[in-house]
């Protein structure tokens, strides 16, 4: 959360809103589960279980719609839908390789997600 969703006023990392002092705590509470499902979608993306990250991104997507969440799965929708040309799939999406198989696919994929997750984690909520 960077701002209010009352008043618009930034979010100080509190429980309660600085200027019209709304409770935060339920919302909070929403983003960080909405946070853990994503996170369980990457890492049963990194595992190579399609369904299982179908699940969690879906999960995540209901609590909190991002877009990043909604690429990937779309993404991950793509693979559940062509499971036999997922390395297909995945190849479009990485540089050629020698890794061939799907698990080391979506691993490199996965790790790319994640770095791409970090700046975004420790950025401070009032940037
Ligand atoms: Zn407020």
């Amino acid at each position: 959360m960077e701002r209010c969703p009352n008043c618009s006023a930034r979010w100080d990392g509190g429980s309660a809103c600085r200027r019209c002092d709304m409770a935060l705590e339920d919302l909070i509470a929403v983003e960080q589960a909405a946070e853990r499902s994503l996170a369980n979608g990457i890492a049963h993306l990194a595992i190579a279980d399609v369904h299982a990250a179908s699940r969690d991104l879906a999960r995540a997507l209901g609590l909190q719609r991002t877009p990043f969440a909604e690429q990937l799965l779309g993404f991950v929708r793509r693979l559940e839908q062509e499971p036999a040309d997922s390395d297909h799939v995945i190849q479009q999406l990485s540089p050629p390789s020698d890794e061939k198989s799907t698990t080391r696919g979506v691993r490199r994929l996965a790790a790319a997600v994640l770095r791409a997750l970090t700046p975004r984690a420790n950025r401070s909520p009032g940037r």
